[in-house]
């Protein structure tokens, strides 16, 4: 699907005073090659589908996702230095762009798609597609978000098992897609494979964004799993891979030990005893199985023992105000 004749990307910025903002972490894709690779990254036939671009800057994805066929396009957007020259994008796309002036990460994905689009999670995934080449320093914390999200089935994937394709520094790319034993194995390989099939689609080399960046990036496409391989709640998942992992390299049961309070010794050795692992595996050879069950042993201890679920072992800033007390006669 064409669009109108327009200037060039490089043209717009130049037209419209978009010099990148380092301070932003703004390096733009400018090669087309790279922005139709990148789109065709996200699935066979986008025609007719729903898509919302997060961090459209001057458009060069956005142009080859409207060129694909898309019904609709969402772009949320952080700086308004690029609101015109979006907005002439979405007059030359005949209205089928919406655009949102605001940060993604305080976004509400709730109400941005049809409802008649929604399909029960159990089938294919709907015909709605969040794709984006943010900075790396937004993406990263995004996806965790969206973990959760995913995990709750709520934000835009109230609408079933939305598909999402983002870029990444490709080091952190490599430890999404992480195997046990491989040296990048780390929390975000657990936290995603779990309920996502991850697929690394391609590295871009650093040079090919302007300005380059000093590292490469990497896309990664997301579809969430029918059944998470962990079936317990994201918050417990997350917590228990996060004390685990705080010792990548050591034995798993030190990281272990730190989800309960140091006086409690019994509990570390009941919950690796439950969860039937070896004590002496390192953190980066667990496989998601092993890490099931630890999630289940550590939720039967905490049933068993209330208030051991609100102990956060040296992590404040991630502590609930209501965190762990320990009992004054101990
Ligand atoms: N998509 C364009 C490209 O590939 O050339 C621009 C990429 S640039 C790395 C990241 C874009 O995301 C910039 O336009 C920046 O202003 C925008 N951005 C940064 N943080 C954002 C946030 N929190 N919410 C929405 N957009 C954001």
């Amino acid at each position: 699907m064409h669009l109108p004749p327009l200037p060039t990307i490089r043209e717009i910025i130049r037209i419209y005073k978009l010099g990148s903002i380092k301070r932003l972490s703004q390096n733009f894709l400018l090669d087309t090659n790279i922005t139709h690779k990148l789109v065709r990254s996200m699935g066979r036939n986008l025609t007719g589908a729903h898509v919302c671009e997060v961090g459209p800057g001057p458009g060069s994805i956005t142009r080859p996702l409207l060129e694909a066929g898309v019904e609709h396009l969402s772009v949320i957007e952080l700086d308004k230095r690029f609101i015109p020259s979006l907005q002439l994008l979405s007059k030359a796309s005949g209205s089928r762009m919406s655009i949102y002036h605001g940060d993604v990460l305080r976004f509400n994905f709730d109400q941005i798609f049809p409802d008649t689009l929604s399909r029960p999670w159990e089938e294919h995934p709907p015909k709605i597609h969040i794709v984006g080449n943010l900075p790396f320093g937004v993406s990263t914390p995004l996806i965790i978000r969206w973990m959760n999200a995913i995990a709750d089935r709520n934000q835009a994937w109230r609408y079933g098992r939305t598909r999402l394709t983002l870029t990444f520094q490709k080091e952190v790319a490599e430890r999404m897609i992480a195997q046990p034993e491989d040296e990048q194995r780390s929390r975000l390989s657990i936290m995603t494979q779990y309920l996502c099939d991850v697929n690394l689609k391609f590295v871009i080399n650093g040079r090919s964004f302007v300005p380059p960046p000093e590292v490469d990036a990497a896309v990664v496409h997301f579809t969430p799993r029918v059944e998470p391989l962990i079936p317990y709640p994201f918050k417990v998942v997350e917590k228990v891979v996060r004390h685990v992992f705080q010792f990548r390299q050591k034995m798993c049961k030190r990281g272990i030990q730190t989800l309960f309070p140091p006086e409690q010794v019994s509990m570390p050795k009941e919950m690796i005893a439950l969860a039937e692992i070896d004590p002496e595996t390192r953190s980066f050879q667990l496989t998601i199985d092993e890490f099931s069950r630890l999630c289940g042993a550590y939720m039967e201890i905490c049933r068993k023992n209330p208030g051991i679920i609100d102990y956060y072992f040296r992590d404040e800033e991630n502590a609930p105000s209501w965190k762990y007390q320990r009992p004054s006669s101990i």
